[in-house]
């Protein structure tokens, strides 16, 4: 509590409220017991705290948990719903409270991938030399062909592709003379989702160590910051989806507040479950055709005969969605028109038809990942043809 005190005392017109100092105090007790890092029974500290818009959150548990992680040779890792909250705390209530603490402390807010630019897909969209003349993005039905190629091949610029050129180029060039860091945030005009999209950091369609240009990605480097700082500000979705990922530092060894936190199950929920659109399959004709185009590229047998996989993944596929919704047209379906069955258990008709998808699938996810595998390893023991292996990489990511 004296860090809490003491941060009351030295903000100028800083008033601590009732309910602020006792939520410092709660804190401060629960987690004062915590172990951190590997423990074979670890004291686990969880303190649940509900409290009114206006007590000051924040101010109670970054004064009482910063010192807290700086004596503890920890981090403290502040997960937020909202970017509102996130900017508050970055810029008004971290550096306040840095201006009054007296150890000094670093914070940086982590980001998910998709917020940084994917260097080597830009290189490739704007057309700069190295990657231009690499396949890529070959055209098919799902991928807009390369705005350069666009332009080339109508000898006149289109407005729509125009805009894209000028704007890859603009990005390219904002990130080569370092008025830019990659970060989409950072950009004065935001870019069309559509835009973006094809040029961001993707963790599917990156070869990681083994992309050349790996020590000038944005989000790697970004990364590497956050490795410095004392306190990280994240979100729900990036703490979740990180559990495993090494994205952020080992939460076994941090110091960590869910702020809005009654938001977690939701996220929660959408975290750990998938979707998929049973009435849309054509990405499974696509798919035995960039898999048979990279293998003859990488001069790979599949050890499959991917093309019939695909075909019987298809057609099975198209039988479960018929019987669910002849399922669902016979059975009451929930409140948010979902249907939920008793303890997830799947009902006698859907077995057989669900374990026929799942083994032809497993089979064609096997093909990709060995074909990954295959790609990584030749970039690794071959540097001369990790440009070529990460746009192979790339170009198989999608599936
Ligand atoms: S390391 Fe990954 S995200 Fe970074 S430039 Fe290379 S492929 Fe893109």
């Amino acid at each position: 509590m004296a860090a809490f005190d003491h941060m009351v005392a030295a903000t100028p017109g800083f008033r601590s409220r009732t309910g602020q100092r006792d939520m410092a105090q709660a804190i401060t007790t629960t987690l004062a017991g915590v172990d951190l890092g590997a423990h074979d029974e670890p004291n686990r500290a969880i303190a649940v705290i509900q409290a009114g818009t206006g007590v000051g959150k924040s101010a109670a548990y970054a004064a009482t948990l910063v010192p807290m992680a700086q004596a503890r040779k920890t981090r403290l890792l502040i997960s937020t719903a909202t970017v509102a909250l996130q900017e508050q705390l970055m810029t008004k209530d971290l550096p306040a409270l840095a201006a009054v603490l007296p150890t000094p402390f670093t914070y940086a807010l982590a980001k998910g991938r998709a917020r940084y630019v994917c260097k080597l897909k830009l290189e490739q969209w704007s057309g700069l030399p190295g990657v231009n003349s690499v396949e890529m993005f070959e055209a098919d039905e799902d991928v807009p062909p390369s705005p350069s190629t666009l332009a080339r091949a109508s000898g006149k610029s289109q407005d729509p592709d125009e805009r894209r050129m000028e704007l890859f180029d603009s990005l390219a060039q904002a990130l080569a003379n370092g008025s830019w860091n990659g970060d989409r945030d950072q950009l004065a005009e935001q870019p069309d989702g559509q835009d973006w999209a094809l040029v961001a950091a993707e963790r599917h369609t990156c070869t990681v160590r083994h992309c050349p240009r790996f020590r000038q990605c944005s989000y790697y480097q970004a990364r590497n910051a956050l490795a410095e700082a004392d306190v990280i500000v994240a979100n729900h979705d990036l703490v979740l989806a990180s559990l495993g990922m090494k994205t952020l530092p080992d939460l076994d060894n941090c110091l960590i507040v869910f702020d809005e936190g009654h938001h977690l199950p939701a996220v929660a929920l959408d975290q750990f479950s998938s979707s998929m659109d049973l009435s849309n399959l054509r990405w499974l004709d696509r798919l035995p055709r960039i898999m048979l185009e990279v293998g003859e590229k990488m001069h790979s047998e599949l050890g499959e005969d991917v093309t019939t996989l695909a075909r019987d993944l298809k057609a099975a596929l198209h039988d479960l969605g018929r019987l669910m919704m002849d399922l669902l047209r016979s059975t009451v379906v929930g409140y948010d028109g979902t249907q939920r069955w008793p303890s997830g258990v799947l009902p006698e008709a859907l077995h057989e038809p669900v374990a026929l998808a799942l083994r032809l699938a497993t089979s064609l996810a096997k093909v990709l990942d060995d074909l990954g595998a295959a790609i990584k390893l030749l970039a690794r023991d071959d540097p001369s043809q990790a440009l070529h292996c990460s746009m192979l990489y790339a170009r198989l990511g999608p599936l």
